[in-house]
């Protein structure tokens, strides 16, 4: 099981660029609403009577602005624990022990989306002093699409300690609605792949490896091993509502949990595209969105890009 642990939504970048794209309203990213440590405690215990936890991924908000006391007593206690740990952070600080201690069992990630993103310079200088190996994740915003790959990707091969760099796909939420979807998406990731072949940079280039575990079949597409935990201390999932934005979709109950991922297997192994799919179960969806009009708007779980990199992206 992997947790997304949003211990605060609140965010120094708040008003910036990147709030734009974000997926959670302004006043979400102004609430000073902070999970307490003991909460978080309880809460895994819960989650570990239930599933086997492997992996937690803890982001905000942002978790570097935190508290001092607080960022030494969560820390401490993510160590303990016997799973992996990834930290999200926009790394508008260095100086955050989350950075600089960080324990064997962590690992970090930036998000960073060039002049997408508010304080983009800074934050390059800063990642170019890094001395733990880290990852990038970007955000595909129609104003990161903008962008040249090849520009982009000899930027970030300036910098010695990146490990990995991800693109992730834009989707239509309840804060902001841009055009962009998953056919764009597509076309954006079949830019990168064909100027990172030639590049060769010293990075991976996570787009190629998810791509590759979606052929093999050893990704899955299915919310069963993922769950969400709020700064109101309540399990969610990433849902789509009527109107095909995203929101967090607030559960009771880990049974609830369990009935709602076991709903979208039944629902999707039903739509007519899906249930044809060679890829069903494997693609590369983070969560599954409704089809609508595949000729023309493609799946999010991208197919097309599935297809395309298996006949001609692989052996570029
Ligand atoms: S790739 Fe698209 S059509 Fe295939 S299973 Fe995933 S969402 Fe459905």
């Amino acid at each position: 099981m992997i947790l997304s642990l949003n211990p605060t939504y609140f965010c120094n970048f708040r008003n910036g660029k990147c709030a734009d794209t974000c997926y959670l309203t302004k006043t979400q990213l102004s609430d000073l609403r902070l999970l307490k440590v003991d909460e978080i405690k309880a809460r895994i215990e819960e989650l570990s009577k239930a599933f086997t936890l492997e992996h937690i991924d803890l982001y905000g908000g942002e978790i570097t602005i935190l508290p001092l006391d607080y960022q030494l007593e969560l820390m401490s206690y993510l160590a303990a624990l016997n799973v992996s740990v990834n930290i999200v952070t926009n790394l508008s600080k260095s100086d955050s022990p989350f950075i600089t201690h960080l324990p064997r069992n962590f690992t970090l990630s930036v998000s960073w989306d060039y002049e997408a993103r508010q304080s983009f310079d800074k934050v390059f200088e800063r990642m170019k002093n890094l001395k733990n190996r880290f990852s990038i994740l970007s955000l595909a915003s129609p104003e990161f699409s903008q962008f040249d790959p090849k520009m982009i990707l000899e930027l970030l091969m300036k910098l010695p300690s990146l490990q990995a760099f991800e693109i992730k796909p834009y989707n239509q939420n309840q804060s902001n609605q841009y055009s962009f979807g998953h056919i764009d998406y597509e076309e954006l990731i079949k830019k990168y792949i064909i100027a990172y072949k030639q590049l060769k940079p010293h990075f991976q280039f996570v787009n190629i490896d998810l791509l590759e575990m979606s052929l093999k079949r050893t990704k899955s597409s299915w919310s069963d091993q993922h769950l969400y935990l709020t700064p109101d201390n309540e399990w969610s999932v990433l849902e789509f509502d009527q109107a095909g934005n995203e929101y967090f979709k607030k559960l009771n109950s880990i049974q609830e949990y369990l009935a709602w991922s076991g709903r979208e297997k039944e629902v999707f192994q039903l739509d007519p595209h899906c249930q044809n799919c060679r890829h069903l179960g494997h693609c590369l969806s983070e969560h599954l969105k409704p089809i609508d009009q595949f000729e023309i708007n493609g799946c999010s779980g991208f197919k097309n890009l599935i297809d395309w990199y298996e006949a001609i992206g692989r052996t570029l």
